[in-house]
């Protein structure tokens, strides 16, 4: 095992002192330090605690509010919510998704519950999410716009959706993206799962293509315990998000009659109550985050250590903190360094495109994403709301 460099050693005293009321530093602890305990007993006295209930209401407003979509779906966790929102996208089996290799698993689980295939394009080194350069290269030299749509040449089959992903709530380049979008005629699925809090300009991630999933697993930057929501500004997909999710029952006070084959995916109400008190902390979750990240900046920039900002003209909920490692000795010097130090440190997801279930997927060159791969480190990134600080 080789040495850590002295700059990381001061990092993780660094960061040992930033989170100080802490034995053991965790990557990212959830805060609850609003209303949880309060909604959630009065969710239990209400006997309301499954699937109907005002709380589920109330949340779906809130994220209307918070993203500015017209229509907000709260899901029972964010893979289910990217199914359906592929399913509305209309992603069918036998179809192709393009999406990146540099993505947690469940971006590409959702692909493969349809019987559809993800496709893999490249990242930007910017954004860390989907290249629409690549995107760009990848339609020229491999696809053909038909009558029926856009046919992949080599592997014949229909190219459904394009599905970035915002990595660490890092903005992708949505106007790009889009545009070839448009070129090409291929509608977007964002995959938000990352991305509560984070902007282009002044719009919120979820509403640039014609659908986007959300998720509030406990791990991210708000929680519902599990939950997902699908958001779209599309009325007849706002609609059909909710029937599809809810069992496809048509309303009616005794029948039971559905008409389609739906999904018990919606979010239970003790969750949703979880939610609500989570989504009211959000402004001062993101104030608290960004505060962080503005530490670690100055921290890296004096150490000459290679930390992630933002991309230009959007703002970042900087869910999970980032450097950058110059090799894969280093990183894994640093992230055994770290883990004697009761530092919770990781490393990024394996690229999908090596996961044995993806590894037949057809994929560019994927030159950036094998960089991150081999490169990346997270740093523990909780808000610091519950120590007072
Ligand atoms: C967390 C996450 C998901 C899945 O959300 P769950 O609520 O855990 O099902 C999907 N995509 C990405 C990129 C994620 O980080």
């Amino acid at each position: 095992m080789s040495e850590v460099a002295e700059k990381y050693k001061q990092l993780i005293a660094f960061i040992r002192a930033h989170y100080s009321d802490q034995a053991a530093v965790p990557l990212h602890a959830p805060v609850f330090h609003g209303n949880e305990k309060r909604y959630l007993t009065d969710c239990i006295d209400s006997s309301f605690v499954s699937s109907v209930g005002e709380y589920v209401n109330r949340f779906e407003a809130m994220m209307r509010d918070i993203t500015g979509a017209k229509y907000a779906v709260a899901t029972v966790n964010g893979t289910a919510a990217l199914h359906v929102s592929l399913l509305l996208a209309g992603v069918k089996a036998n179809e192709e998704v393009l999406t990146q290799s540099l993505t947690f698993v469940a971006t590409c689980n959702a692909i493969a519950y349809l019987g559809a295939a993800p496709v893999f394009v490249d990242v930007d080194e910017q954004t860390m999410g989907l290249s629409a350069e690549k995107l760009r290269q990848f339609l020229e030299q491999n696809a053909q716009k038909t009558a029926d749509g856009c046919i992949n040449r080599t592997t014949g089959r229909h190219i459904a959706a394009i599905l970035p992903m915002h990595t660490f709530g890092f903005p992708c380049d949505m106007m790009s993206l889009m545009a070839v979008s448009r070129e090409w005629q291929i509608p977007i699925v964002e995959d938000c799962a990352e991305s509560l809090g984070s902007y282009i300009g002044s719009q919120h991630t979820g509403n640039f293509g014609l659908v986007a999933a959300f998720s509030f697993n406990g791990n991210k930057i708000t929680t519902c315990g599990g939950g997902g929501c699908i958001v779209t500004n599309d009325d007849e997909l706002g609609v059909l998000a909710k029937h599809l999710t809810t069992t496809a029952k048509q309303p009616h006070t005794w029948l039971f009659n559905h008409d389609m084959v739906g999904f018990n995916y919606r979010m239970p109400n003790i969750n949703a109550a979880l939610g609500c008190a989570q989504l009211e902390l959000l402004p001062m979750l993101l104030a608290d985050k960004r505060q962080t990240a503005q530490c670690y900046r100055e921290f890296c920039k004096q150490h000459d250590i290679h930390y992630c900002q933002e991309p230009t003209g959007t703002q970042s909920n900087y869910w999970l903190n980032t450097v950058l490692t110059s090799s894969v000795t280093e990183r894994d010097a640093l992230l055994d360094y770290a883990a004697q130090q009761q530092v919770m440190c990781r490393p990024v997801w394996t690229p999908m495109h090596l996961l044995p279930m993806y590894a037949a997927a057809q994929h560019d060159e994927l030159e950036n994403t094998l960089q991150f791969a081999a490169r990346i480190v997270n740093l523990p990134s909780s808000a610091r709301m519950q120590s007072g600080s």
